[in-house]
């Protein structure tokens, strides 16, 4: 299965909505263990979610962004 199809679910994964059909856990884990790109992708991934929920949690509690 190409890695477009992995990126799919990874970013569902990561995002906690439901895997795509045809694709499960276990087969995602067996290719980000396989996959470098897919790693690195889904790291990448993992630090904006990280970062935009931060971002989100710091407006909710009334306080200002953090300037860039
Ligand atoms: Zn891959």
């Amino acid at each position: 299965m190409p890695c477009i199809r992995y990126r799919t679910a990874i970013s569902a994964h990561t995002e906690g909505d439901p895997l795509p059909p045809g694709v499960t856990e276990q087969e995602l884990l067996t290719h980000l263990n396989a996959c470098p790109d897919c790693t690195r992708w889904s790291k990448r991934l993992r630090a904006l979610r990280e970062a935009t929920d931060d971002l989100l949690r710091r407006r909710r509690s009334g306080a200002p962004p953090k300037p860039v």
